[in-house]
């Protein structure tokens, strides 16, 4: 890799580049590396295939995962993190096993969207129990979240948004986002109908990735919520105590938090990659984290949530407006910001470390 080290040069331009560094990367590392194609939903053919790629490398008895782009754009961070993991696995500095799974939604991270080419969010995905229903709190903001047209005239997001949340409160804003919903298909945080392909790829293989590992350390990589560049490690509603305790050693108690913490309502939230694969691996520690940088605040990154699914269902490619709402969801997913570009990154490879040593 050219520019090693330096923490803009790890930042993809989009996913065919990231694509096309992470297996470069893997290769100069003497990494197992294997690509699986995702299709796309109408079966258009891309010009280059949308492949996740994993990547397996190092020796021990315990095992750490770093996934990235299981919400498709946030693929721009976290593929970052993975090349610059593969650059200290390959100078010594990072010992161990290592499993990198890059881009678990390839078609969201193509496309900059969130959601993958069924417009499902698979972190509600991974279900076991059935899809469907929806949050009556998310009923009540389907029409606000999800308008079926295009804006007839200036629209302040903003303050409708304020109102609403007068109206509904804020935890059923929180509850729409924290649980999911499995009955409004073209709406936001859609959970799907079925299991999705990236789902069926990890049900299929994970268990040969892990092993026989006895202990793993998974570290899921998330931006757009939280405080602008701050840190927040988001673990399971079914942790034990134990394992929070872990986590909060390791890493630190400010960043450490339940996924329902501060909600007041332990509402079941539903389809999470993690809680699946605790439930697969529950013979063994399986340990899992999901890092989530902050970027903007919830109201601006939920602004361009909604305006971009509008614009994907209601508007033209060709416009402006289409092209500006993928643009601003890139901005609040990975901020073009060089100084927060350079502190998550470096944030994010130190939890690696310390994950990797602590275990
Ligand atoms: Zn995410």
């Amino acid at each position: 890799m050219s520019n090693k080290g330096s923490s803009a040069s790890y930042y993809p331009e989009d996913y065919q580049a990231a694509r096309a560094s992470f297996i470069a990367a893997a290769a100069s590392t003497g990494a197992l590396h294997q690509s699986f194609v995702v299709n796309d939903s109408c079966n258009h053919i891309e010009e280059q295939p949308l492949t996740i790629d994993v990547a397996e490398l190092g020796q021990g008895n315990d095992l750490v995962v770093v996934s990235s782009g299981l919400h498709g754009v946030e693929g721009y961070f976290g593929s970052a993190v993975q090349l610059a993991l593969l650059d200290r696995f390959e100078t010594g500095n990072l010992p161990g096993r290592l499993l990198l799974i890059h881009a678990v939604n390839p078609w969201g991270f193509h496309h900059s969207r969130r959601v993958n080419e069924n417009n499902i969010d698979l972190n509600r995905n991974f279900r076991s129990d059935g899809f469907g229903g929806a949050p009556e709190g998310y009923r009540h903001l389907n029409g606000f979240l999800n308008p079926q047209r295009l804006p007839s005239a200036i629209e302040l997001f903003g303050a409708r948004a304020v109102a609403k949340i007068i109206r509904h409160g804020m935890s059923s804003l929180k509850e729409s986002v924290a649980s999911g919903q499995y009955e409004f298909a073209q709406g936001l945080f859609y959970g799907g109908a079925e299991l999705s392909q990236s789902a069926l790829l990890m049900a299929a293989n994970m268990q040969r990735w892990v092993g026989n590992a006895r202990k793993v350390l998974h570290i899921d990589l998330h931006t757009g919520l939280g405080r602008y560049g701050q840190l927040r490690l988001l673990c399971g509603n079914k942790e034990s105590a134990a394992s929070r305790d872990w986590y909060e050693q390791t890493f630190s108690h400010e960043t450490v938090e339940s996924l329902t913490a501060n909600s007041g309502t332990a509402y079941p939230v539903n389809g999470q990659f993690g809680d699946w694969l605790q439930s697969q691996f529950s013979g063994i520690d399986y340990r899992f984290i999901g890092a989530e940088y902050g970027t903007y605040s919830v109201l601006k990154v939920l602004d361009a949530l909604r305006a971009e699914n509008r614009y994907h269902f209601y508007g033209n490619p060709q416009s402006n407006d289409y092209v500006n709402s993928k643009r601003t969801l890139i901005e609040c997913f990975c901020p073009a910001d060089v100084e927060w570009r350079r502190q998550v990154l470096s944030n994010a490879v130190s939890v690696v470390e310390k994950g990797a040593r602590a275990l």
